[in-house]
């Protein structure tokens, strides 16, 4: 057993410190990896402040982070896929059964005893797992992915959970050429969403309740944005969505959304409001619409996504901080107050 340093919480109500945590030696299968970047996800914030108690309560002390990229350090035996000195990315998930359906169709994500990268039990050492907010992680190299060279490292980290959130929905639904697809709410997961959108070759169209957004949506790949504050603007587009995906976590009313799509259109949320949303079955029935949700992706889809990104050079706009500026960087998250990600700088965490 190694041991790393780390930040941590030690309750709901404890910002995030300096500690050290316990890393497994690197068996048959395992790959060593140094973590370099570690992008800041809302899902983190979320487990440090025990907000998901009813179906994911927090044990603590609790070392977030599921945007992992780093370099291999140590591989096992078994390890064919890396070798020391190789770049390597972890996401959100770190281990599943590998025999369930889910798992035999490629969907990991899905598996009943899947783990996750952090606050889940931990098979190897017991306790639960930790995640990236780490000098260093261990892990089984199936859930082990490559990201292309040509990416830039800060940046690349938060396409292992808000890349491959907006990527699989938009797969799933066929965003591509010739399809107009919008996006609602512009930050770290939506602001993906419009860059791979793009990518796709679709028409993209962004709805934000913020008019300063305008610009930035258009420099992101947006062709066009809604105020969707005002009905006459929505009204203009009345019927004519093939895919809208939904990356607002707030209450919101989700009917206006679904009108807008056209005969089979669909609109897959990926955002988490805490209450039930009121959805009108007319609005679904009218038009043949569905109204879906989306959780990350699998395995094989989060190389796929990966390896479309390098293709098309998509990275997430981050903002680079050190370890030590993280309690901040939650407030400034609980304001919406980042372009549109936080990524650490884990070359900080050597001076604990
Ligand atoms: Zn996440
Ligand atoms: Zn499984």
């Amino acid at each position: 057993m190694n041991k790393a340093k780390a930040y941590s919480a030690v309750s709901a109500i404890s910002p995030l410190a300096s500690t050290t945590i316990p890393r497994r030696d690197a068996t048959e299968n395992d790959v060593q990896i140094e973590i370099l970047f570690c992008g800041i996800c809302h899902s983190d914030l979320h487990s440090v402040c025990n907000e998901w108690s009813e179906f994911m309560p927090t044990v603590f002390p609790i070392v977030p982070g599921h945007e992992i990229v780093g370099r291999v350090t140590k591989v096992g035996p078994a390890v064919t896929k890396f070798k020391p000195g190789d770049l390597a990315v972890v996401g959100c998930m770190v281990d599943s059964d590998g025999t369930c359906p889910e798992c035999r169709a490629g969907f990991e994500n899905f598996c009943p005893n899947m783990t996750l990268t952090f606050n889940s039990p931990d098979k190897h050492l017991g306790g639960v797992t930790y995640g990236g907010y780490s000098e260093s992680i261990v892990v089984d190299q199936r859930f082990v992915l490559r990201v292309p060279s040509n990416l830039k490292l800060a940046g690349a980290a938060p396409l292992l959970c808000a890349g491959i959130t907006t990527y699989s929905p938009m797969r799933r639904w066929g965003v591509t050429k010739g399809k107009k697809a919008g996006v609602v709410g512009l930050g770290g997961l939506g602001h993906m969403a419009v860059k791979l959108a793009h990518a796709f070759g679709a028409h993209v169209v962004v709805f934000t309740t913020s008019p300063n957004k305008k610009e930035d949506a258009l420099r992101l790949g947006a062709d066009e944005v809604v105020i969707s504050r005002n009905a006459d603007e929505m009204q203009k587009h009345a019927e004519s969505f093939d895919f809208i995906l939904d990356a607002v976590s707030a209450d919101h009313d989700i009917n206006a959304y679904i009108n807008l799509l056209r005969r089979d259109g669909n609109l897959t949320i990926v955002g988490a409001p805490p209450e039930p949303l009121g959805v009108s079955a007319f609005g679904l029935i009218m038009r043949r619409r569905s109204f879906s949700g989306s959780n990350i992706g699998g395995i094989a889809e989060t190389q796929e996504m990966l390896d479309f990104c390098g293709k098309h050079n998509i990275t997430a706009d981050v903002e680079v901080i050190p370890i030590q500026k993280v309690n901040e960087a939650y407030e400034r998250l609980l304001k919406s107050d980042v372009k549109y990600r936080f990524s650490i700088d884990m070359a900080s965490l050597k001076s604990e």
